[in-house]
């Protein structure tokens, strides 16, 4: 593999507990005053002063601009300093995505490319830093000072390693923390992916301000991320929000598990695929059959778009499959939640789409890594 950003950039960490809690209020609420600081967080004005001031000299803030006045001196607003960059890395089944943000978490730069997690750790490592490499070739970005890494399946998140993921073959055990920082030469953090995007929903999207939600995800799988109080929850080995594999037809059909009739073997994308590609073969839809042939393969953005071209097998199948995709989805999952659920549960439980499809997974990754490095070293 090619070795990429050698150079460690932010070398500094908050040195106690108010210092982290001054950095994440800077990264989610931008460039403040030291007085709109002081009111968020329980310090004396002196000792802010003196945590601000020790934050200045490790380069971590700078000074900007000066702030609204607030009765007598106007001073100065403190900010996140402007060349922090963070790589957010989000690995899905079937493509990657990869972004550049700033300390405050904004995309300066994102790419995706098609890709197949089942050709192995080596294989998509080598696209993630092609990719990381031309987002450094565009001049946004000199070096990254962290990176946060999803993954499609379950992770030991301490340690960051998948574990026995169902659809990444190859993956077990592999150390990927320790393998993609040793590459881009900089910390990295490693989670599922869906606990990322709840991550990213929450900072920049649909759960803005909401503390206690969950975000759920039906791609090639299904996964669900859980926030309480603010804090992804993700159980004592970090397998908390995995509801793909839970039983949903007791002699159903076989899932990539092992098991039999998990929820994902039904009404996962993957599920929708193998049933448009059953229809191809079995010659139902001579517009499935077209696809197939072109592609080798089918997905469910095959399916959609052959519905949408007017396609009747497809049509059916999105809603055989318990309306699947999209709006239609949405509406059938809320008839089901708000009809089976006692009134209490429910009274007050919006269910939307999230707001930033596929920015969502790197938003959150950046989140993840930032989380990391603004903690007491
Ligand atoms: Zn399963």
């Amino acid at each position: 593999m090619r070795r990429e950003g050698r150079v460690r950039r932010m070398t500094a960490r908050p040195a106690n507990a108010h210092q982290a809690r001054l950095l994440r209020l800077l990264r989610d609420g931008g460039p403040n005053s030291r007085a709109q600081l002081g009111d968020q967080v329980d310090l004396s004005r002196s000792k802010l002063a003196v945590e601000v001031d020790r934050l200045l000299e490790t380069g971590l803030v700078v000074a900007d601009g000066l702030a609204a006045s607030r009765g007598g001196r106007r001073s100065h607003n403190i900010r996140l300093a402007p060349q922090l960059r963070f790589l957010g890395v989000d690995i899905g089944a079937t493509s990657v995505d990869v972004a550049v943000t700033n300390a405050e978490l904004e995309v300066l730069g994102h790419l995706n490319h098609p890709m197949d997690v089942r050709e192995g750790p080596v294989a998509v490592f080598e696209q993630v830093l092609s990719l990381a490499a031309k987002l450094r070739a565009s001049g946004l970005v000199e070096g990254f000072d962290g990176a946060g890494i999803g993954v499609p399946g379950p992770v030991r998140f301490p340690e960051g390693v998948p574990v026995a993921p169902p659809i990444m073959p190859g993956w077990d055990g592999f150390p990927v923390r320790e393998a993609l920082s040793q590459e881009l030469g900089c910390p990295v953090m490693v989670d599922n992916d869906v606990n990322l995007m709840a991550m990213g929903e929450q900072h920049a999207g649909v759960a803005r301000s909401v503390g206690d939600f969950l975000c759920v995800k039906i791609g090639t799988g299904i996964g669900c991320g859980i926030v309480v109080g603010g804090e992804v929850h993700r159980g004592t080995t970090g397998s908390a929000g995995d509801i793909g594999h839970i039983q949903v037809e007791p002699e159903g059909r076989a899932c990539a598990c092992g098991n039999r009739g998990c929820l994902e073997a039904h009404f996962s994308g993957a599920a929708l695929a193998r049933d448009a590609e059953d229809a191809a073969r079995t010659g139902r839809s001579a517009e499935l059959v077209g696809r197939l042939e072109a592609a080798g393969r089918l997905t469910a953005a095959d399916v959609a778009a052959a519905a949408a071209a007017g396609d009747a097998t497809s049509l059916d199948l999105i809603r055989e499959g318990g309306n699947r995709v999209g709006h239609t989805l949405l509406a059938s999952v809320r008839t089901q939640v708000y009809r089976q659920s006692l009134p209490l549960a429910t009274g007050n439980l919006p269910i939307v789409l999230g707001e930033l499809g596929p920015a969502a997974g790197v938003i959150g990754a950046a989140r993840l890594i930032s989380d990391h490095l603004f903690s007491p070293a």
